[in-house]
């Protein structure tokens, strides 16, 4: 047989084509004469088409949804509605047989609870194969912007004796036995005698790294996994996600959100220029999804809308201060619609309030700025107003916050006075610290949630459907 071509290849070519093989996956087989086959290069099947007169019976019987198979023959123009080629196949041949019987994923549409418990074979099914190449090309995409704008891709530390934000939820990692450990004199575990000589941990972000980074290369940016055992059970959070971390010298909080903005909207129209058919396919699905819910909670916009609007518009730019006021005095305050009031400045806002600033006050995309220190990381600039400081987070329709960033505090002695407040040590972080005493100077950074940025573009309301693999509690199967 000649070399085999892939689908989304085969559906460029111009018919005839006297002699081409395909390999691939059967979505269905109809009549004994129609197989669709998908090779998960596109969203696209390609129709073969058998003369079931020529086939042994037993071989047309192990054509089943799921088997692999191979088809030669001759590419023509489709007389048949829904395609425009098919391949007249001269020779099949099973790859891989899949008994119908005990195979899971039936040709009929299955739900995304039922998949996630499949999740070893969902990528086969439409919506993961589209979900899955999305993400791929938001990935490429990411590098991309980043490259031409001669950003350095720094990889950061996945083990890490430090705990960025001084906030627990951490994974230790040690190669201490849990059923023997080693004690000091006073009772505690002897680190001393485990892998590192201290303890250590999965990362929970790249970004102090990622700093020395910029203080010697200008712009870097991470993409790396990062890890937290966070126990909170919603749609918006993973034990085990892909974090995008840029951080640059020389830019203050404004060009930091400048960059933001344009960073997002270069990679939504990445998307947009190279999925037309898999967004199609994901809008559908999730029109079919909110039809089931009550009208007041329905969007207005279909996904591809959603995707050109946030394109079109600029983001809104609002101080925590003032985010606080419109909260404060929003009917939905007043009428007690929240679960956490509106009251007191200084409050940490919940998903609820970012999602009404968000989908009901502006309709669009919001940067916050200027938060109350209590609240943020203390590596962020501080204010003169000694209230608040130069972080930023952007939020997002349906996800709620998809960015976090700042301008970081540069000035040494600030940096400590915070750290000692926070009963930050600075020597465990003199590294850290000295970033700001040999030629520290303004810089800016974020990080964005590579997850819930493939939540927005999919339109997939579930975080644990745009990562192949979900890690929460609980649940670690694949
Ligand atoms: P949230 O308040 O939603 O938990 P955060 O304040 O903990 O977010 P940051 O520490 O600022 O988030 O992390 C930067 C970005 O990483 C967030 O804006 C979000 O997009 C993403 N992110 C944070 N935690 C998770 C998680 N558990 N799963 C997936 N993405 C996350
Ligand atoms: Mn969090």
């Amino acid at each position: 047989m000649p070399q085999h071509i892939r689908i989304r290849e085969v559906l460029l070519m111009e018919p005839p084509k006297p002699s081409l093989t395909i390999k691939g996956w059967v979505r269905s087989f109809r009549n004994d004469q129609f197989i669709a086959v998908n090779d998960g290069s596109c969203h696209e099947n390609l129709q073969v088409v058998i003369d079931p007169q020529q086939y042994d019976p037993a071989l047309l019987k192990r054509i089943t949804t799921g088997a692999a198979i191979a088809a030669q023959g001759e590419l023509v123009a489709s007389i048949g509605r829904g395609q425009k080629l098919e391949l007249k196949a001269q020779h099949i041949d099973i790859l891989g047989d899949c008994p119908a019987e005990t195979y899971p994923l039936q040709p009929k549409k299955h739900s995304l609870e039922f998949l996630r418990e499949h999740a070893h074979l969902r990528m086969r099914t439409q919506t993961f194969g589209a979900v899955f190449r999305i993400r791929h090309s938001l990935a490429y995409a990411i590098h991309h912007f980043f490259h031409q704008k001669g950003f350095i891709y720094l990889h950061t530390p996945i083990l890490t004796a430090n705990d960025a934000e001084g906030a627990g939820e951490l994974f230790q990692v040690t190669t201490l036995d849990l059923k023997q450990l080693p004690r000091t004199e006073n009772g505690e575990i002897d680190y001393s005698q485990d892998f590192f000589g201290r303890k250590a941990n999965l990362t929970v972000s790249g970004q102090l790294e990622g700093e020395l980074g910029a203080m010697a290369l200008g712009l870097i940016y991470t993409f790396g996994p990062t890890f937290r055992a966070e126990n909170s059970n919603t749609t918006r959070h993973l034990a085990e996600f892909w974090m995008i971390e840029p951080e640059m010298a020389f830019y203050d909080l404004h060009d930091n959100m400048n960059l933001a903005e344009e960073f997002i909207k270069y990679i939504i129209q990445y998307v947009l220029d190279h999925h037309p058919t898999d967004l199609e396919w994901l809008a559908n699905r999730l029109q079919e999804e909110e039809s089931k819910k009550p009208q007041t909670e329905r969007s207005g916009m279909n996904l591809l809308e959603k995707l050109h609007f946030v394109i079109a518009h600029p983001f809104e730019r609002i101080t925590y201060t003032e985010a606080f006021e419109i909260l404060k005095n929003s009917p939905y305050n007043k009428k007690k619609k929240f679960q956490f009031p509106v009251e007191r400045w200084g409050m940490d806002f919940q998903s609820e309030h970012e999602r009404y600033l968000v989908e009901k006050h502006f309709q669009k995309p919001v940067i916050i700025t200027d938060y109350p220190k209590e609240i943020k990381a203390f590596y962020m600039r501080q204010n003169d107003d000694g209230k608040t400081v130069r972080a930023m987070d952007i939020l997002f329709p349906g996800i709620g916050e998809i960015v976090g960033g700042s301008q970081r505090e540069e000035r040494y002695d600030r940096l400590l006075h915070r750290m000692q407040e926070l009963h930050i040590s600075p020597n465990e972080l003199y590294w850290y610290l000295d970033s700001r005493k040999f030629g520290g100077c303004p810089h800016s950074g974020f990080g964005l949630g590579f997850e819930r940025m493939v939540q927005f573009v999919t339109g997939m309301t579930n975080i644990r459907d745009v990562i192949p693999f979900p890690r929460t509690p609980k649940n670690i199967s694949f």
